[in-house]
């Protein structure tokens, strides 16, 4: 058998592909279809006989998909010499069922679908993915690998929210938490980076792209995270708010008139980095704040004070913490958002070092001084090799 896995992650308009090697985490194809269902759509496919980057109207994802079989025709590898050995779908919510992937059949497809409610805005769209993977490979093993399982080790203190027992018990209303492929992959770095056994190391992870999140991992164990029911709460994001007063969405039905759905937009679409300072791209809004920009300046502010207020409160869940990890694209990139985040922690034995901060790598590496006594690393993730990876283990 092959270890190539084709690797889905399917959005509401959109379709990213990728063909990983599990064993080596190699990627011979990646491709993205988006604005699926609009009058524009535009794909882009990369593979190693070229590139393609072309505006495309996709009327559904099964096109999507029958777009990206052309475009491994066209652009390769072709299909025909490759062997895929199963499809590995990213699912967003697992409930509290999946605390590992699961074989997807049509049990787990009903499963996934009674999850809807907790996901509304992202499980239908996985669910599409499935569907129209199953159509066009009937014959391959496909596997859901869910962003909530790796926080299923959440202890009850850390997921129960302080509400009546019925919303708790009929209609799962805790913490689940999300980013669990990236935090998988990036904790078990860590520990190689340290030398250490991934069992004996406590980390305080930071995963910072469009989505942010913070957790607490203990042994490799989430014991804490800041997403939540939803992938709303927590950390400044992109275009979510992340904690808010939950009285807000009273205040804004009851004074300013806002339905329901006009506040989970505002909230999930509007607000973040996009609502303080106009724009969700924080390489753009870095090269404003270095101009002077004020808005972009308060925005870098809020986004790294509640990061260090999440590293404090996690210093606290974990007792003693091994090293602070930091990810994904502003976690992997942005030198001023570390530095801005850990500056005064240096009382907690946390001591970056300037020049290794600011170096230019793409490399796993460390950023904090030799002797100091919470290790500060840097790791790329990769979700795509995690799902792959997940997804040939569990098919053995
Ligand atoms: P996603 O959650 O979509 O996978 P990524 O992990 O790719 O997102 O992160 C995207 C974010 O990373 C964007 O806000 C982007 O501006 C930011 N980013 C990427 N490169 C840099 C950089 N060199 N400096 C600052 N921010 C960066």
């Amino acid at each position: 058998m092959s270890d190539y896995v084709l690797v889905i992650n399917a959005g509401s308009s959109s379709l990213k592909y990728s063909l990983v090697d599990a064993a080596t985490g190699e990627a011979p194809a990646v491709g993205l279809i988006e604005q699926i269902g609009e009058a524009k759509g535009h794909h882009s496919h990369k593979g190693p006989d070229g590139e393609l980057s072309t505006d495309l109207k996709v009327a559904n994802h099964e096109d999507a998909l029958r777009a990206a079989l052309d475009a491994f025709a066209s652009h390769g590898p072709s299909l025909d010499d490759i062997e895929i050995a199963a499809i590995g779908h990213r699912v967003v919510h697992g409930g509290s069922q999946f605390g590992d992937p699961a074989l997807i059949d049509d049990d787990l497809v009903a499963a996934v679908t009674d999850l809807v409610p907790l996901a509304p805005l992202h499980n239908p769209a996985n669910l599409e993915g499935i569907k129209v993977a199953r159509r066009l490979f009937p014959d391959l093993q496909q596997v859901a690998v869910f962003d909530t399982a790796f926080h299923q080790t959440l202890p009850p203190a850390a997921y129960t929210y302080a509400l009546p027992l019925d919303l708790r018990d009929d209609h799962g209303i805790r913490r689940y938490g999300f980013h669990g492929t990236s935090y998988a992959l990036v904790s078990a770095e860590a520990a190689r980076l340290l030398g250490r056994d991934l069992a004996d190391v406590n980390l305080i992870v930071l995963h910072l792209g469009n989505g942010c999140s913070a957790a607490a991992i203990r042994g490799g164990a989430s014991v804490d995270t800041s997403m939540g029911m939803t992938p709303l709460e927590g950390l400044v994001m992109g275009t979510r708010s992340g904690d808010v007063d939950p009285a807000i969405h009273a205040h804004l039905v009851r004074e300013l008139g806002r339905s329901v759905e006009e506040i989970d937009h505002l909230l999930n679409k509007e607000s973040g980095l996009k609502g303080l300072a106009g724009g969700n791209d924080f390489r753009e809004l870095s090269s404003r704040r270095e101009a002077g920009d004020p808005q972009a300046e308060l925005a870098f502010d809020v986004y790294c004070h509640r990061i260090k207020k999440y590293i404090g409160a996690y210093y606290a869940v974990l007792g003693t913490v091994d090293a602070i990890v930091f990810t994904a694209g502003v976690g992997q990139h942005s030198a001023p958002a570390r530095a801005a985040s850990l500056t005064g922690l240096e009382g907690l034995g946390i001591q970056l070092d300037a020049d290794r901060n600011t170096a230019s790598s793409n490399d796993a590496r460390a950023i904090s001084t030799d002797d100091s006594r919470v290790a500060v690393l840097v790791i790329p993730t990769n979700e795509e090799w995690q799902i792959a990876r997940e997804t040939i283990d569990l098919i053995g």
